[in-house]
């Protein structure tokens, strides 16, 4: 098996050396032991190395690759350089993929907020932009790795980089982040639920494989804005709101564009086809929302099949960065004295005292 045939680096170079100093009898009476100080610390070193969590990690590896793996009477020389598994090529050409996912959506971003908008869609698609544009949310583009593959044995899902960081960069006009060509390096790679096109995380917006569909940019874009838009982080977490926050903005993204004059009549309720496609997708995506569904306490079920126009309660439903300075500003008036119900208040508290 030519995966187990060691790669001569300082690794095996070592276990050579300490083959030698372990061969001998400890006790020092033979003239051709080695027990010189460097020896020793070799041979301690080699089997620190043979039975530390990475050796014992990667024999597991390869006995899920290739089965059991004839016991090797030299240490160290059972070694598989993991690394070796990618080409070098196969490695820059990640690399060079990674540029073109920045520059899509880099493209796609800078087009968009100088796009003169025709309707709804395209409206919703510049505002978007001007709002990555001003730097309210920052853009990571997710590139796979040329070892994802092998590193999906591990994990279970895709690779990608670069990490998510709490990050006040944006990546995709930034510099460009890259990884090491090493499958036990988890330095700048995560393992990453792909189901998606993409989503969000704190103040970062991230988009799988952007180049491969450059035309899917702008719906993650109309879809993620308005998360941030429509505030819903400001009340308290509850599916409800989880469920009226993906409802707008799934509803927005540009996808659903079914009936909303026709009705279908699913899970004992009548809802508008287009509700009803959007609704359902949720329902698919989103575990905990079609638990609350199951448990329908607090009439969840009524409260959801209610929420048919999803302006009713947007705030900002076309992600306008204009709007979202009013709403800020508006949000930092005080009180006035004139203000009937706070002067009711002020009596009430008076008339206690
Ligand atoms: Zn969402």
């Amino acid at each position: 098996m030519k995966a187990q045939a060691p790669i001569p680096d300082a690794t095996t170079q070592r276990s050579a050396v300490t083959r030698s100093a372990s061969a001998q009898p400890a006790s020092g009476a033979s003239s051709l032991t080695d027990s010189r100080p460097e020896a020793i610390a070799q041979l301690e070193l080699a089997d620190s190395v043979r039975n530390g969590p990475r050796m014992i990690a990667q024999r597991q590896q390869l006995r899920g690759m290739f089965g059991d793996i004839a016991p090797q009477s030299t240490g160290t020389s059972a070694t598989v350089q993991r690394v070796a598994m990618v080409s070098a090529e196969a490695f820059a050409n990640s690399k060079k993929q990674h540029d073109r996912d920045r520059k899509a959506m880099a493209f796609a971003v800078e087009n968009g907020a100088e796009t003169e908008p025709t309707d709804e869609l395209s409206i919703r698609l510049r505002n978007s932009c001007e709002w990555i544009l001003s730097g309210r949310l920052h853009l990571i583009a997710l590139t796979r790795t040329a070892d994802s593959e092998f590193r999906k044995k591990e994990k279970g899902e895709n690779t990608y980089f670069p990490v998510l960081e709490a990050a006040d960069e944006d990546v995709v006009h930034g510099q460009p982040k890259y990884y090491v060509n090493d499958v036990d390096n988890w330095a700048n790679v995560f393992p990453f639920d792909d189901a998606t096109q993409g989503g969000s995380s704190g103040n970062m917006i991230y988009v799988f494989n952007a180049s491969e569909n450059p035309q899917e940019i702008g719906r993650t874009l109309r879809h993620e804005v308005q998360h941030a838009a429509d505030h819903h982080d400001e009340e308290v977490k509850t599916p409800l709101v989880t469920f009226k926050t993906e409802y707008r903005a799934h509803y927005y993204q540009g996808t659903f564009s079914e009936s909303t004059e026709e009705t279908v009549e699913k899970k004992g309720y009548t809802w508008n086809k287009r509700q009803w496609a959007v609704v359902s997708q949720i329902m698919k995506n989103y575990t905990e929302i079609l638990e609350a569904w199951n448990r329908n306490e607090g009439g969840f079920r009524e409260k959801v099949v209610a929420y048919v126009n999803p302006d009713t309660e947007a705030i900002n439903k076309y992600n306008s960065a204009r709007i979202e300075n009013f709403y800020l500003s508006v949000a930092q008036v005080k009180p006035d004295k004139l203000d009937y119900p706070y002067r009711l208040k002020k009596f009430k508290e008076e008339i206690q005292v």
